[in-house]
């Protein structure tokens, strides 16, 4: 109730379009998302789903959300992620991590919020225990290659118990796979017998020939 009287008395603006809508992404936007097509899962990834093209007005959204620390747009898009993805077979979803130092400079994990979205009846659960123990360079900036190089090691198990057979992997943003295929690979050495990627949008490095 308290919301809904602050959302008619201070009404949300769009992160994708900007404008006083009085919802965190609107149904404008919304109708421009373009479904990204299936594609073959990156090297060290069982499976790989992407919801989105990552374009236009999600590309304004993401940066909102990450860079502006706008944490509630992360409610918006992972209900978005959520209706587009559909049931969710695994044993459980784990969110990619941030590093700690990157966690503090932002406040939260995207990630993860956009995770916690996916925490619906028929779902499986959300679970920690990954985490990211080196601080690698803005993938943003790095061609396909190096972005390889700069992730792997980056992850690690932290539980005594293995994690669960099954698993889901979920981040905001897939481009070459590189960093979700660096978490993967932790998972794998401490028990995981399946790791696939579930991203909200994915983006095209034209360079590297990477879809
Ligand atoms: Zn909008």
């Amino acid at each position: 109730m308290l919301e809904r009287i602050l959302n008619w008395l201070f009404p949300d603006r769009c992160a994708g379009c900007r404008r006083l809508t009085g919802d965190l992404f609107c149904a404008a936007c919304r109708a421009r998302l373009r479904p990204f097509p299936p594609f073959p899962p990156p090297p060290g990834l069982d499976a790989a789903w992407v919801a989105f093209r990552y374009e236009g007005s999600l590309i304004t959204a993401i940066h909102q959300l990450k860079y502006g620390r706008r944490r509630r747009v992360a409610h918006a898009l992972g209900d978005l992620l959520a209706a587009t993805a559909g049931p969710l077979m695994a044993d459980a979803l784990i969110a990619v991590p941030l590093h700690p130092e990157r966690l503090r400079e932002r406040g939260f994990n995207q990630a993860a919020e956009l995770a916690a979205r996916l925490q619906r009846p028929g779902n499986p659960p959300l679970i920690d225990g990954l985490a990211r123990v080196r601080a690698t360079n803005r993938q943003a900036r790095l061609a396909a290659e190096a972005r390889a190089a700069n992730v792997a090691g980056a992850f690690v198990w932290v539980r005594p118990t293995p994690p669960p057979p099954r698993l889901i992997l979920i981040d905001d943003v897939l481009t070459t796979g590189a960093t979700l295929a660096a978490a993967a690979a932790a998972l794998r050495a401490a028990g995981a017998q399946s790791v696939t990627a579930l991203a909200l949008a994915r983006s095209v490095i034209a360079k590297s020939g990477v879809q």
